[in-house]
């Protein structure tokens, strides 16, 4: 799904990724892992195609990526919802751009409301929503059209630890009803554990990646209660210490 070659980013003279090799197959999941100022959002932003490297390639499906790639669909950590627009409207907002057919948006985004036990809000505004609801939303607007390829960037961070599950697990369902790939970005060693078939733990400041961790128990819904939950978070964790910088 993406292939990442020898990947450099530069913010000026600010080298902010360095020799980020990376292979993706197509419907499995990617979590980056690593402290705040790593380069994890900067990693998502080459695989949106919005940043452009240095040196290096990023492709996507064998394609070299271009920016506005229709089957890819970002979610940001502040949602990126239109406070003046109702939970409907937010959602159908993607499938309007592409001036998607009435009936047909009208039918996609009742489906996916519904799928992600949103009916009840339809008619509420953002303001109106909790973070967790908030949250829904965006990933509700990211799936009506369709993306064979998810990006998160730390999308669950602002909630609380219960919501913050829920959003897990129904993140896990969708992928694995639909099997698109999902790249997630974050700081939460159980996030990476339980959405991450492969974990990608990022040097503190260095830009490069330390390790690349395969994760055998991936997929499974009760994953979060069992030893081996416990054991690959401290594993990661491990890792992460391994790093070195002070934080
Ligand atoms: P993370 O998402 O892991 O917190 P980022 O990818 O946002 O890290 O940033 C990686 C590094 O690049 C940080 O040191 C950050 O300060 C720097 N950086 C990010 N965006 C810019 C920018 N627009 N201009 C200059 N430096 C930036
Ligand atoms: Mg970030």
């Amino acid at each position: 799904m993406i292939d990442i070659e020898n990947l450099e980013v530069r913010y000026g003279d600010f080298t902010a990724l360095k020799d980020i090799n990376l292979h993706i197959p197509p419907h499995s999941t990617c979590a980056i892992i690593g402290p705040s100022g790593c380069g994890k959002s900067t990693l998502l932003y080459a695989v949106a195609g919005i940043l452009k490297p240095v040196q290096g390639r990023v492709f996507i499906q064998g394609e070299p990526v271009k920016k506005n790639r229709r089957e890819t669909s970002l979610i940001l950590q502040n949602y990126g919802l239109l406070p003046w627009k109702t939970l409907w409207d937010n959602v159908a907002l993607g499938l309007k751009i592409r001036k998607e057919d009435k009936e047909i948006l009208s039918k996609k985004v009742e489906d996916i409301i519904s799928k992600l036990g949103l009916e009840k809000h339809k008619h509420n505004y953002p303001s109106q929503l909790s973070g967790g609801q908030q949250q829904r939303v965006a990933i509700a607007r990211a799936l009506t059209v369709g993306p064979d390829l998810l990006l998160l960037d730390e999308p669950f961070s602002s909630l609380d630890a219960i919501s913050r599950e829920i959003l897990q697990n129904i993140l896990l369902q969708i992928h694995l009803e639909e099997k698109m790939s999902l790249l997630l970005v974050t700081h939460n060693i159980e996030e990476a554990v339980y959405l991450g078939q492969k974990i990608v733990i990022m040097e503190p400041s260095s830009g490069r990646i330390a390790h690349i961790l395969e994760n055998p128990h991936f997929g499974d819904k009760d994953f979060r209660e069992k030893l081996d939950f416990y054991k690959t978070c401290m594993e990661v964790r491990k890792l992460m210490e391994k790093g070195g910088d002070i934080r």
